[in-house]
């Protein structure tokens, strides 16, 4: 927590000095805080307040996340998380997911979109699978020449450089357009 974080019942300015603004209240020639979250003393207004912290929310054991594969390794993928459950995270959350069982050879490259289910959380790392048929790359691009590319059974095929590739695929794969 850095200087300007502020937790419930902490002083935040003298009642002679600032007015109790959002979040605060008055005690005795205090204003004290109701909530965590950064102090803000606007000089102008007098006001002292507290902008409340936004909430991390993180993903619970089951819930559904589609997110942006941050890095490819061999044995696992690492998923920056933006939505749970349909819902647009705003807050930077990454999930490891395990592929070594995954007989394939890109299983999803960086920068690919990908749904994954949430399995659990050890030592606060959140880890998701991708091993339903649902579940895995729901958006690429062509690894030769960052082309577009179509379903070819469980394979894409860039339409501008013919290359054929693998991919752990989404069944959702090509139905819906991602802008993330
Ligand atoms: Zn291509």
């Amino acid at each position: 927590m850095n200087e300007n974080q502020k937790i419930p019942g902490e002083k935040i300015a003298q009642i002679e000095e600032y007015l109790p603004g959002e979040n605060t209240f008055e005690d005795n020639d205090s204003i004290r805080a109701t909530t965590i979250g950064e102090i803000n003393l606007d000089s102008s207004e007098r006001l002292a307040s507290i902008n409340r912290q936004k909430q991390i929310t993180v993903p619970n054991v089951g819930d559904v996340i589609i997110g942006v594969v941050e890095a490819n390794l061999p044995s696992m993928i690492a998923i920056m998380i933006k939505f749970v459950n349909g819902k647009k995270m705003n807050s930077d959350l990454e999930c490891i997911c395990v592929t070594r069982h995954i007989r394939k050879k890109n299983i999803a490259l960086a920068q690919d979109v990908v749904k994954a289910k949430i399995i659990s959380h050890i030592n606060g790392t959140i880890h998701a699978t991708i091993d339903s048929p649902e579940l895995g790359v729901l958006f690429t691009k062509c690894r030769k020449c960052f082309g577009t590319v179509v379903k070819m059974r469980d394979a894409v095929k860039c339409k501008d450089c013919g290359w054929i590739d693998d991919r752990k695929l989404s069944t959702e794969f090509g139905k819906s357009e991602f802008l993330i």
